[in-house]
């Protein structure tokens, strides 16, 4: 876990895909600089309970909710239950997401949808669904998980790329609406990290470019999150975590 200056004592934060990979790391960072935490999976529950019980066991509350984050019902019954568990999030993380990886002629409508819904209508459905009482609370810390791929081709495909760039402007959109209201929302853009969704390319050309010459840490991300958390000032940002992957 990264060691934070930050203090998020007596804050809720809610971490969509929070039962693994960059997620999970986010998840921790926020319990270690003293939020407690609603733990977001879609169908692995064991694996949110995990991280849940090692929140726990620091000494934070946690909760566990599987929903899909794509589903407005599922979106409105999660954000719900936190509200009544936990209380209503202070901290909303957007990191959810699908890398389905697709060449231009296998790409269908069906992928399409999939990859925006889950990668962008998700945040817009989170958002709405939080803001509410961020606004009645006047402080709010919205940040969404984008991707290098919302500024380059990247390995996945161009229904990846065009959520994630969707999710960036989603992002200054949001920013420029709410910052009077004490909410920020920024974005952050990781490069290649090493999570499950990374598995299938870990043997392409893809990481040899990396500047760096090594896939990104979970926790690397999750230091960010921490960052633009603490800082009130910063909203309408992208920051990225890439290792010097070139956005050109
Ligand atoms: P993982 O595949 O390791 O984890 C994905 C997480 O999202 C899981 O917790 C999964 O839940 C959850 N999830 C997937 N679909 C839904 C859904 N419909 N509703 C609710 N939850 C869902 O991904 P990463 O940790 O690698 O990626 C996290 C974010 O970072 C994503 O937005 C991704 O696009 C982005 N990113 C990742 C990069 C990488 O190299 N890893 C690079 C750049 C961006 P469950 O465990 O239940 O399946």
């Amino acid at each position: 876990m990264p060691q934070s200056s930050v203090d998020l004592g007596g804050r809720v934060a809610l971490v969509t895909g929070g039962s693994r990979g960059i997620g999970r790391a986010i998840a921790e960072a926020l319990a270690d600089a003293g939020a407690d935490v609603a733990v977001i999976c879609h169908q692995r529950v064991e694996r949110g309970e995990a991280v849940a019980e090692k929140i726990r066991a620091a000494g934070r509350r946690a909760i566990v909710v599987a929903a899909d984050v794509s589903v407005r019902q599922s979106v409105l019954d999660m954000v719900d239950r936190v509200g009544r568990e936990l209380g209503s999030p202070d901290i909303l993380v957007n990191n959810a997401g699908i890398a389905t990886v697709r060449e231009l002629d296998d790409l269908d409508e069906a992928e399409f949808d999939r990859s925006i819904n889950v990668n962008l209508k998700s945040a817009f459905l989170c958002t709405q669904a939080v803001l509410p009482a961020m606004r009645a609370r006047g402080w709010g810390r919205i940040v969404n998980i984008s991707s290098v791929a919302a500024r380059t081709a990247g390995v996945v495909g161009v229904h990846y790329n065009a959520a994630k760039a969707g999710l960036e402007g989603l992002t200054r959109g949001y920013a420029a609406r709410l910052a009077s209201a004490g909410i920020t929302v920024n974005a952050i853009a990781p490069g290649p990290i090493d999570t499950d969704m990374a598995e299938p390319l870990r043997h392409t050309e893809t990481f040899k470019r990396i500047p760096v010459g090594r896939l990104g840490a979970p926790t690397e991300v999750a230091q960010a999150v921490l960052m633009v958390l603490a800082n009130a000032f910063l909203t309408g940002q992208t920051i990225g975590v890439n290792g010097g992957v070139r956005l050109d």
